[in-house]
């Protein structure tokens, strides 16, 4: 029963509804339910005692008002009842649950009616969020709720492994090595990237001990938490009081929270609740068929302005109710621009430090034209928005596609060029005029996002692994280390993955009958995959305790000093010199200002190099080592101009 829309900004025009009160109020003992539905002939909501199951208390006729919003108010508080909408278009009559919803019941068939202040921790009230200037001034974290504490190395009690409540608590670490939250104050974080933990579809919430697993990119509920990572899906406020917790922890060490968020699709479509209760409204569709630009079978159409409005609400809910510090999109590029930068306004209007950041590209094609998309390759027209860097990803380590391609770090030095754009933020700078220009794409250094190893693709460990695998393990760390060393010492926002810093691997579970070969040990793509594969062993930390500490060492001196976080093109213009060497190799730049002189020198090549201070920077005695191969530093000054920088590795002067 596709809806006739035909033009749809002219449907909106008539239609839209700016209202802030859509879903269920609780209002002086009353209870207000409020859903948009402009072309429904009828409307009902329906009360239930339960989350599933026969438990029918009541329905209700809701009245049609103004705008397309119909509305029913009770005349009692219903906290702890539970509620779907029924849509009646043309006698196609379907049950839904309401996608405002804010709490819901197990597995996200009904929206459960909670009183939200209810849900507080002690201190809640009290708690600041952490100050964060500019994204410049953050290290960004990635990791997955269950993935952080499932593992018993985690040193997380039994009860609590791989839940909300797992995520924040005071571990016994493992044998003496920190981990969960005291592991995040150790490395020195700034915010923590967590993978989706709104309300998903494919683990059953029921089951609890079922051997289930999901990264999280098949959203149900946006503005529900996944009940799976709760003490109780059953209870509705459990998870939302847990997820508090978890949020206030963090805060409380000066972390930030941020939430992956996927509205670029929902995980059904025709019986998505979006669609039941608008059919073909939300989603984008051409010639009478859903399009698929996510590649999971449907996209969103954020263009429509009541969809626009659905993700802008969606955004402030999370950070009023749950005081969120940032949002990666998932997929973003199927956003339009113009949303995407309406976005940033009404989270600048809410709190300017809150980070936007995203995927600049798709999952395939959609049938707004590219020009009018959050591509990256559109990126000056959403300037205040962040993108990730896949050009500082795939000179590093070498392309994602095809795992034996190596980078600069491991062999291939062509990458050069790339990593010297990458350096300066993927901004302009005028040393490198002409060249590589398509990695040079960011219209501040705040947009580039930083990083060589995310959910997505091999872990840079198994990449390694794969594509020098003839090189010894010593070798391999040592690239593993430059890796981590170039994006710290990069201009823009690094980004690692919760693990990296330990050589984080994904061994694969190989089917019945499969072959073992160089690149199939390895899960590439581990969204379903099990424990086995994707939690985080902690006693990997104790095993490679020296390369946790060098990135540790990375992370305090990018913190040391504003000249490795600088917010513009024209500082990154005025403080950032390159300094060409005979070999095009070895780069050579310094970051200075009135007050400090840092020289970089990066040697990509597997036997010692020689770099000399530059004529320009000289002065006798006034260079000491600021961080060697080992996150060393060395009182001694320079006595020559002349120094030696170990085989992949890079070195830090200061003056
Ligand atoms: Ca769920």
């Amino acid at each position: 029963m596709p809806a006739n829309i035909g033009n749809y900004q002219e449907f909106d025009k008539y239609n839209y509804y700016g209202g802030d009160d859509l879903g269920v109020t609780l209002v002086d003992g009353k209870t207000q339910f409020r859903t948009w539905s402009p072309i429904a002939d009828g409307v009902y909501l329906k009360v239930y005692a339960d989350g599933t199951g026969s438990n029918l208390v009541e329905v209700l006729p809701m009245e049609r008002r103004q705008s397309g919003v119909w509305f029913v108010e009770i005349l009692r508080d219903l906290a702890g009842y539970f509620y779907t909408f029924v849509f009646d278009f043309h006698g196609n009559v379907t049950e839904t649950i309401d996608i405002y919803a804010k709490a819901c019941g197990v597995n996200g068939v009904r929206g459960a009616i909670v009183d939200l202040k209810q849900t507080d921790p002690d201190g809640w009230d009290n708690t600041p969020k952490p100050a964060c200037a500019s994204p410049c001034d953050a290290v960004i974290y990635e990791t997955h709720v269950r993935d952080f504490t499932i593992d018993e190395t985690s040193g997380v009690s039994f009860e609590n492994r791989g839940k909300f409540l797992g995520f924040c608590e005071k571990t016994k670490g493992f044998k003496g090595v920190p981990t969960g939250i005291d592991h995040l104050c150790e490395l020195g974080v700034t915010h923590v990237q967590l993978m989706p933990v709104a309300d998903y579809a494919r683990v059953d919430e029921s089951k609890p001990h079922k051997a289930q697993y999901n990264w999280g990119y098949d959203p149900l509920n946006y503005n529900c938490l996944e009940g799976s990572y709760s003490s109780d899906p059953q209870d509705p406020a459990a998870r939302i009081r847990e997820f508090k917790q978890l949020v206030m922890a963090l805060h409380k060490k000066g972390i930030g929270v941020i939430m992956d968020v996927v509205f670029n699709h929902t995980f059904y479509t025709e019986e998505s609740a979006f669609h039941k209760s608008f059919p073909c409204y939300y989603h984008r569709r051409r010639n009478g068929s859903f399009t698929n630009g996510s590649g999971c079978g449907n996209e969103t159409a954020s263009e429509h302005l009541m969809m626009r409005k659905f993700i802008i609400d969606s955004l402030k809910f999370w950070v009023n109710e749950y005081k969120i510090d940032g949002f990666r999109f998932d997929l973003m590029a199927l956003h339009d621009i113009e949303t995407v930068n309406i976005i940033r306004d009404e989270l600048n209007k809410l709190d300017p430090q809150i980070l936007m950041y995203g995927e600049g590209w798709t999952g395939g094609e959609s049938p707004l034209p590219s020009d009018k998309l959050a591509f990256k390759w559109n990126s000056y027209s959403f300037g205040r928005v962040g993108l990730f860097n896949d050009n500082i990803r795939d000179s590093i380590k070498g392309g994602t596609f095809n795992a034996y391609e190596r980078g600069y770090v491991s062999g291939n030095h062509n990458a050069a060029g790339t990593i010297c754009r990458a350096l300066a933020g993927c901004v302009p700078h005028s040393q490198l005029n002409g060249h590589h220009q398509e990695s040079c794409w960011a219209f501040e250094p705040t947009q580039a996002i930083n990083y060589c190893e995310a959910h997505d693709n091999n872990t840079l460990w198994d990449k390694l692994c794969i594509s020098v695998k003839d090189e010894s393990e010593q070798m391999r760390i040592r690239m593993d280390k430059l890796a981590a060393a170039i994006l710290m010492v990069s201009q823009g926002v690094p980004f690692l993955q919760c693990g990296q810093d330990f050589l984080r691997t994904k061994p694969r579970v190989l089917p019945e009958g499969e072959q073992p070969n160089d690149w199939n040990i390895f899960d590439e793509n581990s969204y379903n995959s099990p424990d086995w594969t994707n939690s985080i062993k902690w006693d990997r930390k104790k095993q490679y305790r020296e390369v946790f500490d060098y990135y540790k060492e990375l992370i305090r001196l990018r913190k040391s000093s504003y000249l490795f976080r600088m917010r513009t093109k024209e500082e990154v213009q005025e403080h950032l010199r390159f300094y060409g060497q005979p070999d095009g190799n070895l780069l050579m730049f310094s970051l200075k200002n009135e007050t400090e002189c840092f020289l970089i020198a990066i040697n990509p090549y597997q036997e010692q190099r020689k770099f000399y201070v530059p004529e320009s920077l000289w002065a006798q005695d006034s260079f000491r080592l600021r961080l060697d191969d080992q996150g060393r530093s060395v009182k001694t000054p320079l006595k020559e101009r002349e120094f030696t920088v170990e085989p992949v590795s890079l070195a830090v002067y200061k003056k």
